[in-house]
């Protein structure tokens, strides 16, 4: 029996003219590449193109013969550098590194770049080589850490040959005859369930079988990890990840730490905050003498099993029988609605993971028009009767109205966030209120992983909102200011101390910090010392979850027992705590009702996960009585079947 690909090569040869010059086709994960000999001919003449992919119903990409290819690497060097400098600008390079064997090369630029993927392709015909730009943010991101960016980089150099290797393997398996012709569709909850945390949820045809999202729970009762115990790794053909939150990627290694060997699809932005957090959650065990659930080892093997994808790009193949493609979901920086098209046209679900369904200062709203939707499987964070939050203009003023008090009694204010988000979003608040003379030109603290985030959103514009894209694209770091300091915390627990008591006790400031909850981070080393004192104020501007020492503070406790590095301490809050909602990344109950209302099309089911309880039943039942679409939500461990 002819195999798939010697199909497709007949099918090929049918098409392309001779002056092509086609020479063979190889999978590389969901992608087909066509290598020709004249890649010129098929750039100028792209119909050809478009009727190859209607044809073969497969994306593919055109690829020069690696006989055609630029040979002496200091000449490719100098045409790619003539080329960067025609589109993007003189000396913006900052790094060419040239893979032989792979034949990619890696271009890291010191600025973003508009249209970077027409630059990519322009470079592939005029050199035969693969690019991939990275833009580092370097030139506004100067004063910024920049690990992250090191250690992908590094990653991606050290290994270029396997995950070359990986994507064949994958590439063979995704392009496949489907076998069974019978259709069954099934979904498992194995987390985020009538509960917020450790999202994961599976969707099982006959033919494959995915996994949106893993995550971990922000909880000490034994209830951290998702029910993946029972998962056939060898069977799971992918994990999709939504957005870098923990939450929703916490426990990706420890698929690979037992296994698993397949990709994990995500955005590109995600990938590095998927680097700061896990590296960042695996040292925070560690300082607390706990042994974290995988290595730096098992999270380096999950970053280059990463396969990342832009916002409403083509549909991905990621299966024999499913297609990919992601969305806008408007809650963090790279965060996305999950679009999985089952057995062509059959079967379409759509995961929202967490979205926000209104504009912020940050991002677009979440998108919701598609092409096809049988399933919804909704957030439910925010959908209780009670969660109506204040417009985003009244919270962003009652923001610089404590912080004005605080600052005229002589306090510091303590704003718990999460790397991403909120952070980005306050300080853009705060810089403008200092601007406008609203506040006093207070210093405004940032410490932890906020910092390393805001890199990535320097790095890739396009997932901002038009304000701040057209900004960064023009050389403005819109974050930073002369009254944002970044705080480059002190290793050893003595001098982190003092670099924290000497804030403390310093004038009136305000301090940025995760853990967005209190459980654990940077910001508990000031709150342990600021807690006790009237004068300072604690602001939420995110979700507390049930069973976090931020929801024990929220819901009135004021002494507690907390852990501070290995020790427990006890404390007798007397700061003022404060709450406001309007801030928060995920949709509030009207926004979730009409994201569900204005979607097309409609979806004929809807299942509500993430969120408590009551809010999840309450919320389904206005679904069913307002829209009058039939509403389910399951317990962790229950299927349901879809077809
Ligand atoms: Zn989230
Ligand atoms: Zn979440």
């Amino acid at each position: 029996m002819p195999s798939l690909r010697d199909e497709m090569e007949k099918k090929i040869m049918e098409i392309l003219p001779p002056d092509a010059k086609f020479s063979r086709v190889d999978f590389e994960g969901p992608n087909v590449i066509i290598y020709v000999m004249n890649p010129r001919y098929l750039m100028e003449h792209s119909e050809y193109i478009k009727t190859l992919a209607k044809e073969l119903k497969k994306y593919i990409i055109i690829r020069g013969d690696p006989k055609v290819r630029i040979r002496e690497v200091d000449k490719l060097k100098r045409v790619i550098t003539d080329m960067v400098t025609k589109s993007v600008g003189s000396n913006v390079i900052d790094d060419i590194v040239v893979d032989e064997p792979t034949g990619e090369v890696y271009i890291y630029l010191k600025r973003p770049v508009r249209e970077r993927g027409k630059l990519e392709k322009d470079i592939l015909a005029e050199t035969g080589w693969k690019p991939w730009i990275i833009p580092t943010a370097l030139e506004m991101g100067k004063d910024l850490p920049r690990s992250d960016i090191d250690i992908v980089k590094q990653i991606q150099l050290s290994t270029a040959k396997e995950r070359l290797d990986f994507l064949k393997k994958l590439g063979m398996r995704i392009h496949r005859e489907p076998i069974y012709r019978d259709a069954r569709i099934t979904v498992t909850g194995l987390g985020a369930q009538m509960e917020v945390g450790r999202s994961a949820i599976l969707v099982r045809t006959r033919e494959s079988s995915i996994l949106l999202d893993c995550g971990v729970k922000p909880s000490s009762s034994g209830d951290e990890a998702p029910l993946i115990d029972d998962l056939d790794l060898d069977n799971l053909d992918a994990v999709v990840i939504t957005h870098a939150h923990m939450d929703h990627i916490g426990f990706v290694p420890y698929l690979f730490k037992y296994g698993y060997k397949g990709p994990v699809y995500m955005t590109e932005p995600t990938k590095y905050l998927m680097e700061v957090l896990l590296t960042d959650y695996i040292e925070q065990a560690e300082s607390e003498g706990r042994v974290p659930p995988y290595s730096r080892q098992d999270l380096a093997t999950a970053l280059y099993h990463v396969i990342t994808l832009d916002y409403a790009d083509h549909p991905t193949d990621i299966s024999p029988d499913t297609k990919l493609m992601l969305y806008d979901a408007g809650h963090e920086v790279g965060s996305a609605v999950v679009h999985l098209h089952i057995g062509n046209g059959l079967y379409n679900i759509i995961y929202t993971g967490d979205m926000k369904y209104g504009p912020t200062r940050l991002l677009n709203p979440a998108h919701n028009r598609f092409k096809r939707a049988e399933l919804l499987i909704m957030e439910s964070t925010y959908g209780g009767k009670e969660d109506v939050q204040s417009p985003r203009q009244e919270s962003e003023q009652r923001l610089v109205e404590l912080v004005r008090h605080a600052v005229e009694h002589e306090g510091k204010v303590l704003i718990p966030v999460f790397s991403t988000g909120r952070a980005q979003e306050v300080l853009l608040v705060l810089n403008e209120a200092i601007n406008n003379k609203q506040l006093p030109k207070v210093p405004i603290y940032v410490d932890g992983m906020v910092l390393e985030t805001l890199n990535v959103h320097l790095m890739f514009p396009d997932y901002l909102n038009r304000t701040l894209r057209e900004m960064i694209y023009d050389g403005v770091n819109p974050f930073l200011s002369e009254y944002v300091k970044p705080i480059e915390r002190a290793r050893d627990p003595e001098k982190r101390k003092e670099q924290v008591m000497e804030i403390l006790q310093g004038p009136p400031a305000v301090i940025l910090a995760p853990h967005g909850m209190l459980n654990g981070g940077p910001i508990m080393d000031y709150f342990v010392h600021a807690a006790e004192d009237e004068r300072n104020m604690l602001v939420f501007v995110s979700y507390q979850a049930e069973n976090t020492v931020g929801r024990r503070i929220q819901q009135g406790e004021r002494k507690l027992t907390v852990r501070y590095y290995s020790d427990r301490v006890t404390l007798d809050i007397k700061m003022k705590v404060e709450s406001i909602p309007g801030f928060s990344g995920h949709s509030d109950r009207r926004q979730l009702i009409n994201y569900v209302r204005n979607m097309e099309p409609k979806p004929h089911k809807i299942m509500l996960v993430h969120g408590e309880p009551a809010k999840i039943m309450n919320l389904a039942l206005t679904l069913e009585l307002q829209l009058k679409i039939p509403t389910v939500f399951m317990s962790n461990g229950e299927s349901i079947r879809l077809v």
